[in-house]
């Protein structure tokens, strides 16, 4: 079954009809909002979002496209290009929550999975697939879907952490949503811009956010 908008088509199974008319209108609204926050980009191409109510096909179709063996068990959520179009693959309530530390996760969670993975195909259109620091990356995603919202305020990641990953995706939240507040939208998408002045910028940002978080 499918359901579209815009920017997203949504393929799911009689397994989600119990919310998907919710999950459908949470979609529309964040979708909007985040296409918003990325200056022009164009969906002429939409975005193929796949619920698999099958945890074992999902980690054999994502390990396909990983080229890799065995699927680490918190894996919940992919985006990948295919032939010029995005895809997102991800899992619906019940198989999520069969997934490592996300047992009593809720379709608020899914929401901001869905959206979390949104984020990263945006990220990419508006870069043209630039790699990007982790922290921008995942900070962009995790913050603009709200994964962690009301969260306590700590910061414990090293500067290398921050710019090549392997520390708890709160970290790059915290020290995302303090850089977005601070400067601002324009302020972000220049980062995305400009390579250079990403480099150029991190480390200063970085002790800027251990200082705030420390007090
Ligand atoms: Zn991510």
């Amino acid at each position: 079954m499918k359901k579209s908008n815009e920017y997203v088509v949504l393929e799911y199974t009689e397994c989600d009809s119990s919310y998907i008319n919710e999950l459908v209108d949470h979609i529309n609204l964040s979708s909007k909002e985040i296409v918003d926050f990325f200056d022009g980009i164009s969906f002429q191409e939409k975005a193929n979002i796949k619920l698999f109510d099958n945890l074992d096909a999902f980690r054999n179709s994502c390990m396909k496209i990983w080229g890799k063996k065995e699927a680490p068990a918190w894996l919940c959520g992919l985006t990948f290009k295919m032939n010029n179009y995005y895809n997102i693959y991800t899992l619906n309530l019940e198989e999520y929550k069969k997934t490592e530390g996300h047992n009593k996760h809720t379709l608020t969670d899914l929401k901001q999975l869905i959206i979390h993975e949104f984020v990263h195909v945006c990220h990419r259109k508006y870069t043209n697939d630039a790699k990007l620091m982790v922290w921008l990356s995942e900070g962009l995603a995790t913050t603009l879907s709200h994964q962690y919202d009301g969260c306590k305020d700590s910061f414990d990641a090293t500067l290398e952490q921050m710019i090549s990953g392997g520390t708890k995706y709160k970290n790059y939240y915290m020290m995302f949503s303090y850089v977005l507040t601070t400067y601002g939208r324009n302020y972000i998408l220049k980062l995305l811009e400009n390579k250079e002045y990403l480099s150029n910028e991190t480390p200063r940002l970085y002790e800027e956010v251990i200082n705030y978080y420390s007090k």
